[in-house]
């Protein structure tokens, strides 16, 4: 084969000579050409729930590109998308009442904070501050790095990059303090939204708090009249338990985001989710009050579709059954390193597991991060950390087996790299 001239995300080319090829996927695994597979233990990047090409879902593709492919979504509709929406509606918190389709985590993230704007310039009162957490990932496009933690990732673009007003990670025995910070910068009234990850921040490197405090972050919002926009981008789907991460907290928020598990990770489609409030103040004969925003496959009939057999599987397979056996399978897996010294911060949080190795340096760039990342891969194991930080995060079709395997890399890559102390 002729030189690649692919540029591929989020990797360093002069570092990384040879990038292997996929020839085919299934279930939890990734086929190389040359026969050899990999065990896919972070779906893809976090989109894959079900398994690779889960027959239902590929199925749906098929079916509908017999009949649909893109249709304008200004002024038309289609079945697809009117059923999922409806579907969508029924599943999430109780409130979520419209459905704005888009076509990626980033973009969805976008449509929840231009809706946030804009209800409060069309209800009369601007506001314009967006309230962040502390090590936050909402994206990489300009207004989604804005809202997210600053750092090398987007140290090149920092001037493109808006003001927010920044609450403290809830860390154990801290959480008070985040609460405090945040009703202390509602006070003024100039925060349209409180943008989070519910329970586990994912990019920021797997970190999880407890239910509770979003509880709390909810009632503040609601006393200060700030929108809360729960960005579940990742943590929808089952990866934390329940179908969205705002449930164990009881909550509803305001806004909710929506992507990478919603077409069970086979076809791009977002969705913002937003309530009748959101909706109402945008509602109007005055076309100045319009949503002016749209993504040009915004809709795409054939990715509806996959989200809708998605749905269906949640439906009529045992989905919610799996993940809580996949959670207690995670939760015994990671009691294997409760007294090893070369791990600290075992942590969970329904199909999320991640320990923190103790290594000489942390942080993204630790030389550790790519070691290891070769460490796994050699034994045909996709484990991608962050920095010094190992998670799992499987298809929920990954076997006790296959997990057993990969928690004895784990601690072979703890012997390797650990440094005890
Ligand atoms: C991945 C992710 C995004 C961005 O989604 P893309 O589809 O990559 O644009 C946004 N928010 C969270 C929490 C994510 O994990």
């Amino acid at each position: 084969m002729s030189r690649s001239q692919v540029w591929h995300p989020f990797t360093q080319h002069a570092l990384e000579p040879s990038i292997p090829e996929i020839v085919l996927t299934e279930g939890a695994y990734l086929h190389k050409a040359d026969g050899a597979r990999i065990l896919d233990a972070i779906s893809s990047w976090w989109v894959v729930t079900h398994g690779h090409r889960h027959p239902r879902i590929m199925k749906a593709i098929e079916t509908t590109a017999s009949t649909l492919d893109q249709i304008i979504f200004a002024g038309f509709t289609h079945e697809p998308a009117e059923r999922l929406a409806k579907a969508l509606v029924g599943l999430a918190p109780p409130g979520l009442d419209w459905v704005f389709y888009s076509d990626s985590g980033s973009t969805a993230v976008e449509v929840a904070l231009k809706m946030a704007l804009g209800y409060f310039r069309n209800i009369g009162a601007p506001r314009s501050r967006i309230v962040v957490m502390e090590h936050s990932y909402h994206g990489d496009t300009i207004g989604t790095m804005s809202v997210g933690a600053r750092g090398v990732f987007n140290a090149a673009y920092e001037p493109l990059l808006f003001e927010v007003d920044t609450i403290p990670f809830p860390a154990a025995g801290r959480e008070q303090e985040t609460l405090d910070r945040f009703e202390a910068v509602s006070r003024d009234r100039r925060a349209a939204g409180l943008i989070v990850e519910p329970l586990v921040l994912g990019a920021g490197g797997m970190l999880m708090y407890p239910a509770s405090v979003l509880t709390e972050l909810k009632r503040i919002a609601e006393a200060s009249g700030t929108l809360l926009i729960a960005d579940e981008v990742m943590t929808g789907w089952g990866r934390t338990g329940t179908m969205f991460a705002c449930e164990q907290a009881f909550i509803s928020p305001d806004i909710l985001c929506t992507s990478k598990g919603l077409t069970g990770g086979a076809i791009p489609l977002a969705a913002t989710l937003a309530t009748d409030a959101v909706f109402q103040a945008h509602y109007s004969t005055d076309r100045k009050k319009t949503f002016f925003h749209s993504s040009s496959y915004t809709a795409n009939a054939i990715a509806c579709a996959a989200a809708l057999a998605n749905v269906e599987i949640w439906q009529d397979e045992p989905v919610a059954e799996r993940i809580a056996a996949l959670s207690a399978m995670q939760g015994a897996g990671l009691r294997r390193f409760r007294d090893n010294a070369n791990f600290t911060d075992c942590r969970a949080t329904g199909t999320i597991v991640a320990l923190d190795l103790r290594a000489g340096s942390a942080g993204y760039l630790a030389q550790i991060g790519p070691k290891l990342r070769t460490f796994f891969l050699d034994q045909g194991l996709l484990v991608r950390p962050l920095g010094n930080v190992l998670y799992l995060l499987p298809p929920y079709s990954i076997t006790a087996d296959e997990l057993d395997g990969l928690y004895d890399a784990i601690e072979d890559a703890g012997e390797r790299f650990g440094s005890r102390q």
